[in-house]
């Protein structure tokens, strides 16, 4: 039987195992139903606790404040980039919207809200995503409806160190590939969703946290499941939600929760991120970090082997290597080319350190 690996995918990406060993002991029978959770009715008690249950880990994890509303809904991150512009771009009569733009992330949501409205680009355009830009550079317009940005850029491994201020004009953030890595301050945003196929659960479920009075300006032609004033007012289940989905995020909050909250995940964040990038800062050029250091991300480690763009047959023997450890997925988006190690909360401090030594181990072999 193949060992389990060590993960280090940008998404889907590495599950606690505790939680895979608690859906597989419960997989036949939930909590005595004689039933798997994949076949429990949406409507059904038990489901109604699991949902119930998600949503309060949610708000208590996050300390979201009475005033938010959260649900969850299919589409992923990519149907958020519609549903935001849906339901916000009609806040104000002149239906236009600012995006601070710091990778392919945030450049497809502006994209997709073009469909809906105006959009602005308000930071200089970048050549390559390799920085966040100074707040001070931001062109906002005090008219827009919302202000879009991405907290962590998971292709290129930007991440945000700070929450812009939008002067009053609602904040929506895309989450997804950082949420519960850290506490944040939720009073300050509009919206927040987040994919829960990294940091906190399985594909085919996202996260949305909405403050209330941003509910209910929804352009009429919005598809109702992606409505959130609908999907506040019947708990997310207006339709059949993604029952299993939920069900795994639940146990996944569980499992935060029980490893001592956000705070708990931000210190094992930094540490398995640290010891990676002093990997290549100590590496006398021979690992290459492609990011600004005052902007690198803790959740995905982007590098090049053998120097600034990256030896191409270097990389391919650093991937062969890993592999045979029993380390995969490091190789990075197709779009940027290099490695990229994800470290998501899953991701053992003892994991990175196994990367940590092979790299180092890599390097004084092959220097
Ligand atoms: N936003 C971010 C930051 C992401 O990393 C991703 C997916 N990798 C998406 C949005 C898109 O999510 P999905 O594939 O769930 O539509």
């Amino acid at each position: 039987e193949a060992p389990r690996v060590i993960n280090f995918s940008a998404g889907p990406a590495k599950l606690p195992e505790s939680v895979l060993e608690k859906a597989q002991h419960e997989m036949l029978n939930y909590n005595n139903t004689g039933q798997s959770v994949m076949e429990l009715s949406h409507r059904s008690s038990d489901f109604t606790k699991i949902i119930n249950a998600a949503e309060k880990d949610v708000r208590d994890i996050l300390n979201v404040p009475s005033n938010y509303k959260i649900i969850f809904q299919q589409g992923g991150g990519t149907g958020q980039f519609s549903a935001v512009p849906l339901n916000l771009m009609g806040l104000k009569e002149g239906h236009c919207a600012d995006y601070i733009v710091t990778g392919s992330w945030s450049a497809k949501a502006a994209k997709e809200a073009e469909k809906y409205g105006k959009v602005n680009v308000v930071n200089p355009k970048m050549d390559k995503y390799t920085t966040i830009p100074q707040e001070s550079t931001f062109n906002l317009n005090p008219e827009a409806s919302y202000v879009f940005y991405c907290a962590n850029e998971t292709i290129h491994g930007v991440e945000f160190q700070y929450i812009p201020e939008t002067n009053g004009v609602p904040l929506v953030c895309d989450m997804s590939s950082n949420m519960m890595s850290r506490p944040v301050d939720i009073s300050k945003f509009g919206v927040i969703f987040a994919g829960a196929q990294k940091n906190i659960g399985c594909a085919g479920v996202t996260v949305v946290i909405i403050r209330e009075d941003l509910l209910g300006h929804a352009h009429p032609k919005t598809p109702i499941t992606f409505d959130y004033k609908v999907q506040v007012g019947n708990n997310s289940l207006y339709n059949t939600a993604p029952t299993y989905n939920i069900y795994i995020l639940g146990l996944v909050l569980q499992w935060v929760k029980c490893q001592g909250g956000v705070e708990r995940m931000e210190q094992l964040s930094s540490m398995k991120s640290k010891s990676v990038y002093d990997v290549l800062d100590n590496s006398n050029g021979f690992y290459c970090g492609t990011i600004e250091p005052h902007c690198r991300s803790r959740m995905n480690v982007p590098f090049r082997v053998g120097g600034p763009e990256g030896d191409e047959a270097l990389e391919k023997k650093f991937l062969e290597e890993a592999s045979k450890r029993n380390m995969i997925s490091l190789k990075g988006h197709r779009s940027v080319g290099g490695m990229r190690a994800s470290l998501y909360n899953a991701l053992t401090v003892e994991e990175a350190m196994v990367l940590v030594n092979f790299m180092n181990e890599f390097r004084e072999q092959n220097q």
